[in-house]
Parts: C-alpha cells; sequence; structure tokens
C-alpha cells in the first residue's frame, strides 16, 4: 500500500526498526549536514573517503526495487542534494562519486534507501 502514498512523515511502515528511520526520527544520532522536508543528508559512521555523506528518504523505502513514480521527487531531490552537497565542499570540479547499492550482490546493508557521496580523494573504476 505504502508504494502509492507520497513520500512524507505521516507513514512510515519501518521506524521502528530501521535503523535510517530512526537517524530520520531523530532516535538515533548522526551528523546531519542537510534536511528537508523530504530526506535527510548525514555523514557515514564509517567514511570511506575524505566526504562521506548519505541521503536518505524521510519515507521509508528498502531497495531501488520498491522504488515508484511516486518516489520520482525524492529521488531526483536526493541526486540534486547530492551535487549540491560535493560542490559545498569543493569537489564539484574536481569530481565526486555517487552509489546506489541495492541487495546483497551490491553489498546493500542497511535496507533503507540510500545514496552515497563520497569525495576527496580520487576514486577508481571499476568499483570493487
Ligand atoms: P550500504 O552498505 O547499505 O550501501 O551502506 C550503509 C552505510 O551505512 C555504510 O556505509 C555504513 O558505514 C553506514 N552506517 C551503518 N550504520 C550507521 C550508523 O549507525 N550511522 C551512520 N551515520 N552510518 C551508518
Ligand atoms: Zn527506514
Amino acid at each position: 500500500m505504502h508504494r502509492y502514498r507520497l513520500p512524507g512523515r505521516a507513514y512510515n511502515p519501518g521506524m521502528s526498526s530501521c535503523l535510517f528511520c530512526r537517524i530520520v526520527s531523530g532516535d538515533i544520532p548522526a551528523t546531519r549536514v542537510y534536511e528537508d522536508d523530504l530526506l535527510v543528508a548525514f555523514n557515514d559512521i564509517t567514511p570511506q573517503a575524505p566526504m562521506h555523506v548519505l541521503i536518505v528518504p524521510r519515507a521509508h523505502v528498502a531497495t531501488l526495487n520498491d522504488l515508484g513514480p511516486e518516489h520520482d521527487v525524492v529521488v531526483g531531490a536526493m541526486i540534486r542534494r547530492a551535487a549540491a552537497i560535493a560542490a559545498d565542499h569543493g569537489f564539484a570540479d574536481g569530481g565526486f562519486r555517487t552509489v546506489f547499492n541495492c541487495n546483497a550482490a551490491a553489498g546493500q546493508t542497511v535496507f533503507h534507501v540510500h545514496l552515497h557521496v563520497l569525495g576527496g580523494r580520487t576514486m577508481t573504476w571499476p568499483p570493487g
């Protein structure tokens, strides 16, 4: 049912058990770098680069496979916010990396959609 609700705070089925829902709600502390009505951005607890920010929708969505058209606005906002945060850190021209991991083979460990934003070192390709 939640696939057809607009993203927001009102309906959040994962709130009690999901780590990132608990960070969104403030139940678990994190160093926030940006937030608005749709999304929250905070520093990764185990940074893989000098800048390693996670951007999450406020509304619980487990994986990219669970996104529906109602999430297009928040996903677009997440990607544009990644570029803005990278620019704030001075990495717009030099470059930065964005990553969505989806499910086990990609290494997803927290099942609340999140966009990794990494910068401050040279990234290699292909990723591991
Ligand atoms: P994934 O592997 O699912 O793509 O990424 C999950 C990310 O969440 C990892 O980079 C991991 O370091 C980060 N993470 C896990 N637990 C916490 C936490 O409690 N706080 C914060 N800020 N990040 C976390
Ligand atoms: Zn969640």
